[in-house]
């Protein structure tokens, strides 16, 4: 088969259709779904000054090559936000790629540490705990509080619909369903202004999607995996979403669609008021944050 438009090779087969699409074809759908994605969830407004979690990986490297192009033509500013972690071997090398790609593009970058912040590095604190949880709470702890120092209005990260397919099942899978009214195109349940709100420009493109963009554009250096991310709980649900895809094309997007009609239902919940953190001021349900609450307990 050949490419829908031009009749030329294909280099994707999209994914829950038999349309093909060659090389030009497919980077135009793709840079496309994103700005209709930004479109009809309101994710970027005219003036919004939007950072971009980034960590050098191909989702959010190519969503910040996307917004960067976007930022121009539709006036809004934006800055790449990146999180070093201490993880020897990884993300020393995903962030100099990080670092030479904003060079090119000539896009800001800021760069925060666990060390300069909690004073340790994740390589140290994992005998602790698991290193996920802890990566996650950190990081998004340090994201939200230096975003507000920037004074950034919106918080854009390369979530993909296989990211968000896992996070749902995953909250189901261990009762926390709460946590899913959080998710969705923009994150959040409460109007606060201590949270920055969470855009997710690349919701509904795909695992292989994002990897064929990035890889197109020349996007992926070295191939590196986090090295924990082997015992992780989200990787046995990624494996297992994978393996349905397989043998059921559409699950993915289905899960999502499907949580897409609850999320309203799941957003209007009552929830309880949110508070400052005795610890550190950042906003939190309970007395002490999260974040504060692992940096005591490790
Ligand atoms: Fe952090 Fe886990 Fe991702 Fe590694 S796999 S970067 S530890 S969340
Ligand atoms: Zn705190």
């Amino acid at each position: 088969m050949a490419c829908k438009n031009c009749k030329t090779k294909p280099v994707i087969k999209l994914p829950n259709s038999n349309v093909q699409l060659c090389k030009n074809d497919f980077i135009k759908y793709f840079e496309r779904k994103v700005a209709k994605t930004i479109g009809k969830y309101k994710l970027i407004e005219k003036g919004d000054y939007v950072g971009v979690a980034a960590s050098g990986g191909k989702d959010s490297t190519s969503l910040l090559y996307i917004l960067n192009i976007l930022a121009k033509k539709n006036n809004f500013k934006i800055i790449g936000i990146a999180i070093d972690e201490g993880i020897k071997g990884y993300r020393d090398f995903t962030l100099k790629d990080l670092k030479e790609f904003c060079k090119k593009n000539k896009i800001n970058l800021k760069i925060y540490s666990f060390k300069d912040e909690f004073k340790s590095t994740l390589d140290k604190l994992v005998k602790k705990e698991r290193p996920c949880t802890i990566c996650g709470v950190l990081r998004r702890a340090l994201l939200n509080k230096k975003s507000k120092e920037l004074k950034i209005n919106k918080l854009a990260t390369g979530h993909n619909l296989d990211d968000e397919s896992q996070s749902v099942l995953m909250n189901y899978f261990r009762r926390n369903i709460k946590l899913s009214a959080r998710l969705g195109p923009i994150t959040g349940v409460v109007k606060d202004e201590r949270f920055i709100k969470r855009i997710k420009p690349l919701y509904f493109l795909t695992e292989k999607e994002t990897s064929t963009y990035a890889f197109i554009k020349g996007f992926i250096g070295e191939y590196i995996t986090c090295p924990y991310e082997v015992d992780s709980y989200r990787a046995s649900v990624r494996d297992m979403l994978n393996d349905f895809e397989e043998k059921y094309p559409g699950t993915k997007y289905n899960v999502i669609s499907s949580f897409l009609e609850i999320l309203p239902l799941l957003k209007n919940k009552k929830i309880a008021a949110i508070k400052s953190c005795k610890e550190c001021g950042e906003p939190s349900s309970q007395d002490i944050c999260q974040a504060c609450k692992l940096v005591k307990k490790i």
